[in-house]
């Protein structure tokens, strides 16, 4: 039987709040969050299948409950890995509609910031890479829904007057990179070899000028064995999503406030170049792209084979909203247009 061992920290989250937390193989992500984050989430899901193929999978809710009862802890443990395993293959079999969310409880210490009983739990975005290097960009030029309170409000015009979100719709949020085997641990640099990039950098180091340098060095890291040319490779695989993203955006009707886009991509070297020769075997692989002439090649079968290279996932949803009549978002497609931009000044050679 699992035990309540199966939750622990989830140690690569780059931003947002304290709390995220992951099972002990590091597939499912499970964060703290509130009930419009979920509803969005179900009914993406449920109508919106051209988006919700840009968010992490979804693969259910938990209630977090912070009386420490043994037995029930015990209970909730396994009750998730039977969910989870459940939904796994419901959403491999059930057509995407059916996607059913029950929900179990399990006792969990809650941080003190967490205003929320509630939890979603979601594919791990992070998983399966060597050493993944993992990027926060936050998209909007305005930050705050309607609802928002009038603080909240002026709080948030002045981080957008500060900051990139104002003349590019979106500013870094944090970021890790990994420095390769020979990085030594210093202030910056953790003992797995990150560099890690926290909130502030984003906040008050950046600015609409020099803001390309973060992808640069979020990408082209030579000391990890990524050269120019590999660096390049990751831009353009970054592209190609962001465009069908861009062209999905364009397309629907929904207002998100403060969503991210989420880059991932191996960012050992080595593991990168050889994940990349795996792939050219089945170049479907290397875009992330399904080939829509092709009816035998589907994505779990991709995701199963071959090693992981690259991810570009769209979330944070507490602010967001299917929207019909109001028209594409263009406040958060004024930040993925900026960072296509970017990525292909990058892609250049
Ligand atoms: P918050 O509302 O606290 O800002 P987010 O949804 O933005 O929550 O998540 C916070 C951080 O957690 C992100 O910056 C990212 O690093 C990490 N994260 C979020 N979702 C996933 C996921 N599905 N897989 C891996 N990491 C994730
Ligand atoms: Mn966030």
């Amino acid at each position: 039987l699992p035990t309540r061992a199966d939750l622990v920290d989830y140690n690569y989250a780059v931003a947002g709040h304290d709390g995220t937390l992951c099972d002990v193989d590091g597939e499912l992500f499970i964060k703290p969050c509130t009930p419009a984050e979920i509803a969005f989430y179900e009914a993406s899901v449920a109508a919106h299948p051209d988006f919700a193929e840009f968010m992490p999978t979804f693969l259910g809710t938990l209630t977090l409950d912070e009386q420490q009862n043994a037995s029930i802890e015990e209970q909730g443990a396994a009750l998730i890995a039977a969910h989870t395993n459940g939904v796994i293959q419901e959403n491999e079999t059930l057509p995407i509609a059916k996607h059913t969310v029950p929900e179990v409880v399990v006792p969990v210490k809650t941080g003190k910031r967490i205003a929320t009983n509630q939890a979603i739990v979601l594919e791990n975005a992070a998983h399966g890479y060597v050493k993944p290097n993992i990027l926060d960009v936050k998209l909007g030029v305005r930050l705050w829904a309607d609802d928002a309170p009038k603080e909240k409000q002026i709080r948030f015009d002045k981080v957008t007057e500060e900051t990139t979100h104002k003349d590019l719709g979106f500013r870094i949020a944090g970021m890790r990179v990994w420095q390769g085997n020979s990085a030594a641990a210093n202030k910056d640099i953790d003992e797995e070899g990150y560099k890690v990039y926290d909130k502030n950098y984003g906040r008050f180091s950046l600015n609409k000028e020099n803001v390309h340098e973060a992808f640069r060095d979020f990408i082209f890291t030579e000391s990890a064995g990524i050269d120019e040319e590999l660096g390049r490779l990751v831009c353009q695989a970054f592209l190609a999503d962001l465009e069908r993203i861009q062209e999905v955006m364009e397309k629907q009707e929904s207002q998100m406030f403060s969503a991210s886009l989420l880059f991932v991509f191996e960012g050992d070297g080595v593991a990168l170049r050889a994940a990349m020769e795996e792939a050219s075997k089945s170049p479907a692989t290397l875009l992330n792209e399904d080939d829509p002439n092709s009816e035998v090649d589907d994505e779990d079968e991709e995701e199963d084979t071959g090693p992981k290279i690259y991810s570009v996932k769209i979330i944070d949803f507490a602010h967001a909203q299917w929207t019909p009549g109001m028209g594409p978002d263009e406040n958060s497609l004024k930040g993925v247009r900026s960072v296509m931009k970017i990525l292909r000044d990058l892609a250049k050679v």
